[in-house]
């Protein structure tokens, strides 16, 4: 079985103090313990939150990593770095690096790769903007920016697969748990074609976009949604009740 993993995407939000009061209140809460979770504070936090960290089950990424060791790259963070502060992860491919800061599917894939290469486990973003989904494109975006990193990565194991429309991210608009479960369903399909079968029912494939403590619940009896990215919620108390949403 899949475990059921919840990410928390903090974005460029959050202060030391209100990243630190996040987790402790985490700590103290009563996490569902057979859930995964990985908090994604901004950079200048990474090390404060996983040094504050009591609960077995929590874990921390990195928002971004460079696809490339060390040396001049101005605003750029390297892989050794982020390990190197205790974060596990890294989320690569966000929509909001893809068409905010204009990120390629080849430097995304590459990305991924150099991560995966040098330990850092991956929640890769994939999915389809406004446009691309009333233009029945869904499918053949995410299969796109899928394909972009199948050709560069053999191994999986490390990986977290994570379906988020652009459509449905920061608008209250989540997508229904009906429809994430067929595009999630279509996915792992598509990645048993090019990986094969047991790579791809071993893949968690988890949706993000407006998921909160009151819609959470409705994913559950979907089977191939293996958990959820929370934005704006990861930021209130209501992402205890995503994490405890399967119970
Ligand atoms: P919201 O939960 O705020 O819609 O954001 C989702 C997201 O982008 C997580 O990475």
């Amino acid at each position: 079985a899949r475990t059921f993993f919840v990410g928390g995407n903090f974005k460029m939000n959050g202060t030391l103090e209100s990243t630190k009061s996040i987790v402790e209140k985490l700590n103290s809460a009563p996490l569902a313990s057979d859930a995964e979770v990985v908090i994604s504070p901004s950079f200048p936090y990474l090390a404060a939150a996983k040094s504050i960290i009591t609960a077995k089950n929590i874990s921390v990424a990195a928002q971004n990593s460079a696809d490339r060791p060390n040396g001049a790259f101005t605003g750029e963070v390297s892989v050794a770095q982020i390990k190197d502060v205790g974060a596990d992860w890294v989320i690569i491919g966000h929509s909001e690096r893809r068409t905010i800061i204009k990120e390629s599917d080849e430097l995304i894939a590459d990305k991924t790769k150099y991560a995966l290469d040098n330990g850092l486990k991956v929640i890769l973003c994939i999915g389809e903007t406004f446009e691309e989904k009333q233009a029945n494109k869904t499918l053949e975006v995410c299969e796109r920016q899928l394909s972009a990193v199948i050709s560069k990565i053999s191994d999986w194991t490390n990986v977290v697969v994570a379906y988020e429309p652009v459509w449905a991210i920061g608008t209250g608009l989540a997508a229904t748990p009906e429809d994430a479960q067929n595009i999630h369903a279509d996915l792992r399909k598509f990645l048993s074609e090019k990986l094969g079968k047991s790579v791809a029912d071993s893949l968690r494939i988890i949706y993000g976009g407006s998921v909160n403590g009151a819609n959470a619940t409705s994913f559950k009896d979907k089977a191939d949604v293996d958990g959820f990215l929370v934005g704006g919620a990861s930021l209130k108390p209501e992402f205890i009740d995503i994490v405890n949403s399967r119970q």
